[in-house]
């Protein structure tokens, strides 16, 4: 076998706080949550780092959020600008090796085996970090590891502006000292289930066989022997070259009111999920389609802050578009739905329940 895989994960600090403040001047410096309305029982997307100092966390109630920080800009997330510097972020990457598998709009991971130079992955991670604060005034944390779940844990370990590198030969070690919960996939349940049985750090999942683990976190028990040695063998699964996944229907008469149109679409997304699901692919782009009865066309997009696939988050995507239409007035001859900007189905998921930082 060749020598051990320089794998980096990247990930934004703050990243749509960041934006905000980035974008708006009067915000620098000052608390700011990204989130929907308190009373729409939204939870925050992102906070900055001015107001996790008052203990406002990612997905809490921006309700809770408030009463915390009441000083605190509330923002709407303004996804398509978001997607705009994600897009610049990958151009970015691409630069360095076509090797990268988007994580969430904000993160990603890359292989640079195949590139590295003088000063190693490392020097390429600076050089990353560098672009990212030069072209886009943000900066990113970055780990350097021999494989995606070091990389992941060690990008988050000096945010923000961090970069923290685990050589292969120290691999072991770092990941058998690991506490639990910094294992991205556990979670606070999973880790008071570990501490329920005396595991604190992930080498206390050697005490227990596979079988007692797969018994106590399911599906994910079956990783968890060989994460607590810092192994993980899965691949950077680059971006699809498969541009979109869609669906649509032309009805015999043409169909009015948004209700009726509401019930089109969850049929669509239904049968969507199917195709996604056969192309083992996620997407982060949702785009709905409708020509009116008098034949003019639109359409209408949405990009989310998590890749997707099941019918449920397609449908919740696709309603809101549908808002933004006028359906309610006019004929519907025909409805679309595509998933776009797509990622392998596996990439960062499975085995390894892998999500975006919580605290991104
Ligand atoms: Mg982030």
């Amino acid at each position: 076998m060749a020598g051990p895989r320089r794998i980096i994960h990247v990930d934004m600090d703050a990243f749509y706080a960041s934006v905000e403040q980035r974008d708006r001047p009067e915000l620098r410096g000052k608390p700011v949550i990204v989130g929907g309305l308190p009373s729409e029982r939204a939870v925050v997307c992102t906070a900055s780092y001015e107001a996790r100092r008052f203990g406002v966390k990612s997905a809490m109630p921006v309700a809770e959020a408030v009463r915390l920080c009441p000083g605190a800009a509330l923002l709407r997330p303004d996804f398509e600008r978001y997607s705009a510097v994600s897009a610049h972020m990958h151009e970015i990457f691409r630069r360095t090796t076509t090797l990268v598998e988007p994580l969430s709009l904000d993160e990603a991971f890359l292989d640079v085996t195949a590139v590295v130079a003088e000063g190693g992955a490392t020097a390429i991670a600076r050089a990353l970090k560098d672009a990212i604060r030069a072209e886009l005034l943000l900066t990113a944390s970055a780990g350097v590891a021999p494989n995606k779940f070091l990389a992941k844990v060690a990008s988050d370990l000096e945010k923000p502006d961090g970069l923290t590198v685990i050589r292969p030969e120290a691999a072991e070690a770092f990941a058998l000292a690991l506490p639990v919960r910094k294992i991205p996939g556990i979670g606070p349940r999973t880790e008071e289930i570990c501490h329920r049985h005396g595991i604190k750090e992930a080498r206390d999942f050697l005490r227990f066989d596979g079988d007692a683990l797969l018994r106590l976190f399911g599906r994910f028990g079956a990783d968890l022997h060989d994460l607590a040695r810092g192994i993980d063998t899965r691949p950077v699964a680059p971006e699809r070259a498969r541009v979109s996944i869609g669906i649509e229907d032309t009805f015999p008469a043409d169909i009015t009111g948004f209700a009726a149109c509401r019930a089109k679409l969850a049929d669509l997304a239904a049968r969507l999920e199917e195709r996604m699901a056969e192309a083992e692919a996620r997407g982060f782009t949702i785009t709905l389609k409708v020509k009116y009865g008098d034949f003019t066309r639109i359409t209408r997009s949405k990009t989310l802050s998590e890749a997707v696939a099941a019918a449920v988050p397609i449908v919740a995507a696709a309603e809101g578009l549908l808002r933004d239409t006028e359906v309610a007035a006019r004929p519907v001859r025909l409805l679309g739905l595509q998933v776009s900007r797509l990622v392998d189905a596996h990439a960062g998921q499975l085995p390894l329940p892998f999500t975006p930082s919580s605290e991104d």
